[in-house]
């Protein structure tokens, strides 16, 4: 069997499209742009180019971008003062810090201190609690593109068997949170699991969020499986100088001959991520401006 590969690009264009549409909407409505404010303290180029995109994506679909960058030796005070002014800042419907922050940072304080509504990573303990009680929450983006891509992709999830890998509370928690939600049956798999390639050759839905350079490999997963690929690992380079290879946590040219469906990396969950995050600032922009959430979102 050859899995199909799913394109998470052209999903996440379709999902960035959806939103352009609904903020026109929400623009002729309330005559105000949703925005997103977006925060980037130190000059790490990954998360530099992360930030970037975010503000660029925000921008495409018609959203307002405030973007501040802050010097790597900001203090936790001052980060928190930005952060509360964002929260009293009508204009702002998100507000996303990028982590990691540096060591004089504790980022729990910062998380904790975003307005819960305003909060569109989903980070924040009272949107984690009201998604583990099945309340309304602001869903974290990567695996809320995760379950959009299943559920695109297989439609009702209800008595599958799915197990993540990874228990981290960005990616690893909450997917297993959404996927319960669908009535899947739900193994949650980290470092300590025994017997790692028995327990995911049980799963019919397999989210990989481990982030060990293909580490799943082919003879871990059960024929017929969907295979969601969350890892970004890049490889060292072939020579020096050059850049090296990003991969998955999947051993994707082995799965593709095992699965029925598989996310490549790069291009499956991670332009996902982004869309989610359009999506979930226009529905923090409802919600503040007292509307009800945009249909088919
Ligand atoms: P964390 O490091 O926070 O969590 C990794 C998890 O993997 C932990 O729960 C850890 O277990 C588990 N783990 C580590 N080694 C093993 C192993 N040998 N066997 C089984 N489980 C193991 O990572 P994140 O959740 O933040 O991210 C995971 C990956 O996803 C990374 O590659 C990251 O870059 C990528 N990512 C991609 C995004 C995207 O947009 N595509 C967004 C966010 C992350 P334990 O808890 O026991 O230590």
């Amino acid at each position: 069997m050859t899995a199909a590969i799913i394109d998470g690009k052209a999903a996440a264009a379709k999902v960035r499209a959806d939103v352009a549409r609904a903020v026109e909407a929400f623009v002729a409505r309330t005559g105000r742009k949703p925005g997103l404010a977006t925060v980037l303290v130190g000059e790490d180029p990954a998360s530099a180019v992360y930030v970037g995109s975010k503000g660029k994506a925000t921008a495409e679909v018609g959203m307002e971008s405030f973007s501040h960058n802050l010097p790597a030796d900001t203090s936790e005070a001052e980060l928190l003062s930005l952060v509360e002014r964002l929260n009293n800042d009508d204009r702002v419907d998100g507000i996303l810090v990028q982590l990691p922050l540096p060591p004089q940072i504790d980022s729990n304080r910062v998380l904790a201190a975003i307005d819960p509504a305003k909060d569109v990573d989903g980070f924040h303990v009272i949107n984690a609690g009201r998604l583990a009680v099945g309340l309304d929450a602001m869903l974290p983006c990567t695996p809320l593109g995760c379950l959009y891509l299943l559920k695109q992709l297989l439609g009702d999830l209800s008595g599958k068997d799915a197990v993540v890998i990874g228990r981290s509370n960005i990616v690893g928690k909450p997917m297993a949170m959404l996927l319960l939600g669908e009535s899947c049956t739900v193994t949650i798999a980290h470092s300590r699991t025994r017997d790692l390639p028995d327990v995911v050759r049980r799963a019919d839905i397999v989210v990989a969020a481990v982030g060990r350079p293909e580490m799943v490999g082919g003879d871990w997963i059960k024929p017929g499986a969907t295979v969601i690929d969350v890892g970004i690992n890049r490889l060292p380079p072939a020579e020096p100088g050059a850049k090296g290879k990003l991969v998955g946590d999947v051993a994707f040219d082995e799965a593709i001959e095992v699965a029925s469906a598989v996310t490549p990396v790069p291009g499956g969950v991670g332009p996902m991520t982004i869309a989610m995050l359009m999506r979930n600032t226009l529905v923090a922009a409802h919600r503040r401006s007292g509307l009800a959430d945009p249909q088919g979102l």
